[in-house]
């Protein structure tokens, strides 16, 4: 067994923060109270919620009481979409969106498809970007909510959300973004975005898993998709996550006071990786050149399997991605490489390198060293 994982999968998951473990422990051992109980225990736990949601409020621009904490991203998405939808039902039963979204979006909108909504799915160019015009020609008075994500988790590619935004707020139209992906590398100030409801992780940014954020603007009617108490003001019942909560606004608050330092370190790292990646024939960069998230670094290799690869860098200790879902055994190309109009063929060989604050200029140094080696040995097995 190689004696450390290098982690390149960040995209997927990143390391829970130490400083984020200590914030969250008392909230697991003396500070257990359930924060409904009126008694000192049930206050504090009320605090520190309340508290988490000043801290928000100063990254996202926006009111405490405009912040829901969900379960994940899934269900953030999940609450935006299907609590705006049947919620707007007298309006009409019309989504837009885009085909490059993550299936937490795309999923949501086929099972309210299930019950009469239509959904438009914008194309996008070869880097997977929206033409925000194409938002303003599919909006009609029937639409209910547009949803398109900040950043696309497989490819980078950073979507023009402000001015998609911009475009759904002169023609009154509510907009979802899923920002997911870019939350804690890109500004998530929501009123410069154009944002009526923004969904988030925390494990995305060094937080806990099962943790979601959901901002909504003030004024927009949702309807929960939880029945039980009122917590989070009627819009998300069930007992609240209180170490989950106060870890994930301590991690996005230290992402956004490290981005300064952490950015452009990220940012050389992938470019290396790029560049030399570039170099190995038969291989493409996908999505935006430099709309592109700091932090993703994804290729298509010709002739070879994304799947291959990635088992043959897990025997040397390397975890990446190819991005592609696995469905019941059967290796399907990625939907979002397919929408940028990619060959079935190129995008099988798919692979998405995803870098994170730990990594170094040595992680790189071997990833380039062991790569070119496994496509030249998989090409070999094949032809
Ligand atoms: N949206 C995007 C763009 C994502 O990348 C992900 C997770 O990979 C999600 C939503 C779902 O988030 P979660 O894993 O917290 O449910």
């Amino acid at each position: 067994m190689p004696e450390r994982t290098i982690y390149l999968d960040h995209a997927a998951t990143t390391p829970l923060d130490p400083r984020v473990l200590d914030a969250m422990i008392p909230y697991f051992t003396t500070e257990y109270g359930n924060a409904s109980s009126i008694y000192t225990l049930g206050r504090h736990a009320m605090q520190a919620i309340d508290s988490a949601r000043e801290q928000v409020v100063d990254i996202l621009n926006c009111r405490p009481t405009e912040i829901a904490f969900t379960g994940c991203g899934s269900e953030s998405d999940n609450l935006a979409i299907k609590g705006m939808a049947y919620a707007s039902q007298k309006k009409g039963h019309h989504l837009i969106t885009s085909p490059i979204e993550h299936h937490a979006v795309l999923h949501t909108c086929q099972y309210l498809e299930r019950f009469g909504f239509k959904t438009t799915y914008l194309p996008v160019d070869s880097y997977g970007r929206v033409d925000p015009d194409d938002v303003g020609r599919a909006i009609t008075d029937q639409t209910v909510l547009v949803s398109i994500m900040y950043a696309n988790n497989e490819v980078g590619t950073i979507e023009p959300v402000a001015e998609i935004g911009r475009i759904c707020r002169a023609k009154k139209v509510p907009f979802h973004i899923d920002a997911v992906q870019a939350g804690g590398s890109l500004s998530l100030d929501v009123a410069a975005l154009n944002a009526d409801l923004l969904s988030l992780s925390a494990h995305k940014f060094y937080g806990p898993k099962g943790v979601g954020i959901l901002y909504v603007r003030q004024g927009m009617r949702l309807l929960p998709q939880l029945q039980g108490g009122s917590q989070e003001r009627g819009r998300r019942a069930g007992t609240e996550n209180v170490a989950g909560i106060v870890g994930a606004v301590t991690a996005l608050r230290l992402a956004y006071e490290e981005l300064p330092q952490v950015e452009p370190r990220i940012i050389a790292l992938r470019d290396r990786l790029i560049a030399s990646l570039l170099t190995i024939p038969g291989s493409y960069l996908t999505g935006h050149p430099t709309e592109r998230l700091p932090n993703i670094a994804s290729l298509c290799f010709e002739g070879v399997e994304g799947e291959s690869i990635l088992l043959n860098l897990d025997l040397l200790g390397i975890a990446a991605s190819t991005g592609s879902a696995c469905t019941s055994g059967s290796v399907d190309p990625s939907h979002v490489l397919l929408a940028m109009g990619l060959p079935v063929e190129v995008a099988h060989g798919s692979l998405r390198l995803t870098l994170g604050k730990a990594n170094t200029d040595a992680d790189v140094d071997t990833m380039l060293e062991v790569l070119p080696g496994i496509i030249e040995k998989l090409r070999g097995l094949r032809g």
